[in-house]
């Protein structure tokens, strides 16, 4: 049978790695990190376990499929429920508001809590829902550089909608048009970062992200996030896929049109005779792979020199205590998104007010953490490095957080934490060769962001093929998971 060699665990990885292992094919998969997921991983730390990266998951079906295909039942491998309340909302004035699955619930706290007509949420919602028609079957599915996904039915109702995409507005703008609240404006201009764009100059085509979290829903696995990469690692070892941990690949060797040789070392400067394979798939990130595995070869400069996602500054905190105020997804609002966002993308530096996000599994999962205590996960939108002082943004973040926890919550937090493990973007560059450290590739602020994204193909090397979120369709677990489908889908 034919071989495929994969170039990282990432869940795009272990996604093509399922699809080619199905389609016959013998897996071998290289992983540089003992533990497979990337950046969806996880750990434990004085009695309190952590999802290290994503924490909010949309779209499960799109990880089922890839049970069914196996011809297994989703059920025997993977459980998750589906979220009643989306996310609470603070403000530092004290407003609240719970963002409820239920749409007409919704909507009407909307108008109860913040005054605006529940009318222009449900319009909102719709508006999203018909920019994801447009966009699903054109942009998510296929892949953007075969000329087949320019010329089909599809193809012709998306060319004939393109208006109601609103591609030429900010999404901060339709968002104003929208409503009236101005708190209503940036609960929704949020979404810009669920792929770390700037909500004051991504287009308005970004709304369709609220579709996926309030029409499709919002949802939790039963072992956390983490149990998405184990569950799918098993089916893959089920399969026959050979997992190689901390082994990385150094170097594809190439002879005119194709890779003739995955090289890999484990660290210790032993290089390894390079081995052949019939395809090669890179989950590393592409412009790393390209400038590492290939230096010698042509370099896409024009897509590798895209401005890249923002990043994040992630504090795990153990907490020696319980808020029943607090849900599983809550944000903490800055008092000038305007100027958090200039921060992040113009000054490239953090704000000293900035937005927090609290994920606490342990609402959901209590053994996450100790009787009487919960597992705090805090992502704060950073900028993608460029050689910033870490060190001090850091600390002087930490006290900034620390602060408006305490006065939103009425408590001292600093007392009440027990343990800390701290993540920045240097990190995750080096544990996963995002460029930069970015969450989610190139940044979508540019209306032309989807075609500057690297295809699922190479166009030098006949057999090297690309996933994960650094190229199309884009960043998050759904994406990701597509992009293992459309690359796989092109053998
Ligand atoms: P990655 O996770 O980037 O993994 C790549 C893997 O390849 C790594 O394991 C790396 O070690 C390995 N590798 C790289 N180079 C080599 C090499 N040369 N040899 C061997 N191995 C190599 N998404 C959501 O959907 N919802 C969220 O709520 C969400 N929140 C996030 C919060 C944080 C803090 C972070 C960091 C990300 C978040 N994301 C979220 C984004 C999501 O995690 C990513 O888009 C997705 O996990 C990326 O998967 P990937 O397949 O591209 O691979």
């Amino acid at each position: 049978s034919k071989t495929a060699a994969i170039v990282g665990a990432g869940i795009a990885g272990i996604a093509a790695a399922i699809r080619l292992a199905v389609k016959g094919y013998r897996v071998d998969v290289f992983e540089a990190n003992a533990y497979p997921g990337g950046k969806l991983s996880g750990f434990s730390l004085d009695g309190f376990r952590f999802d290290a990266g994503p924490s909010l998951f949309t779209m499960p079906q799109l990880v089922e499929d890839l049970f069914r295909l196996a011809g297994r039942n989703p059920d025997d491998y993977f459980k998750y429920s589906r979220l009643d309340e989306t996310c609470r909302y603070f403000w530092d004035d004290h407003t609240h508001l719970t963002a409820w699955a239920d749409r007409d619930g919704f909507a009407h706290e909307v108008e109860t809590q913040l005054g605006e007509p529940a009318d222009h949420l449900l319009a909102h919602l719709a508006d999203s829902a018909a920019k994801y028609r447009i966009t699903e079957k054109l942009f998510l599915h296929r892949s953007l550089h075969k000329l087949s996904t320019w010329f089909n039915r599809d193809a012709l109702y998306g060319y004939l909608n393109l208006p109601k995409l609103e591609v030429f507005k900010t999404m901060n703008r339709a968002n104003e048009q929208r409503f009236q609240n101005p708190k209503l404006v940036q609960l929704f201009n949020r979404y810009a970062t669920y792929n770390g764009s700037d909500p004051y100059q991504t287009p308005a085509t970004m709304n369709i992200i609220p579709h996926l979290e309030y029409n499709i829903g919002a949802f939790f696995p039963k072992e956390g996030m983490i149990g998405i990469t184990n569950s799918l690692v098993r089916l893959a070892e089920e399969l026959g896929v050979r997992f190689h941990f901390n082994t990385r690949v150094t170097e594809l060797v190439t002879e005119g049109e194709r890779i003739v040789g995955v090289r890999t070392g484990n660290g210790d400067g032993m290089r390894s005779e390079p081995k052949p394979y019939d395809v090669v798939i890179s989950n590393m990130d592409v412009v790393s792979t390209f400038r590492r595995l290939l230096p010698n070869a042509r370099q896409p400069e024009r897509i590798l020199r895209q401005p890249k996602s923002s990043s994040g500054l992630i504090f795990y905190w153990g907490i020696k205590r319980k808020f029943p105020e607090l849900g599983l997804h809550n944000i903490i609002f800055s008092s000038d998104y305007r100027a958090e966002f200039d921060h992040i993308f113009n000054q490239k530096t953090l704000s000293d007010d900035p937005t927090v996000y609290l994920n606490i599994t342990s609402k959901h999962k209590p053994d996450d953490a100790p009787p009487g205590c919960e597992n705090w996960f805090i992502l704060i939108n950073a900028p993608n490095n460029t050689g910033q002082d870490w060190e001090a943004l850091i600390a002087k973040t930490r006290q900034n957080v620390i602060r408006k926890l305490s006065q939103n919550l009425g408590v001292d937090i600093a007392p009440l934490i027990a343990c800390e493990a701290i993540l920045d973007p240097i990190q995750i560059e080096n544990r996963t060769s995002s460029s930069q450290g970015a969450l989610y590739g190139n940044s979508s602020n540019n209306r032309f962001a989807a075609f500057l994204r690297h295809a699922n193909f190479s166009h030098q090397f006949r057999n090297l093929y690309f996933v994960g979120g650094s190229v199309h369709p884009g960043g998050g677990i759904p994406l990701c998971l597509l992009s293992a489908k459309i690359a796989t889908d092109l053998l």
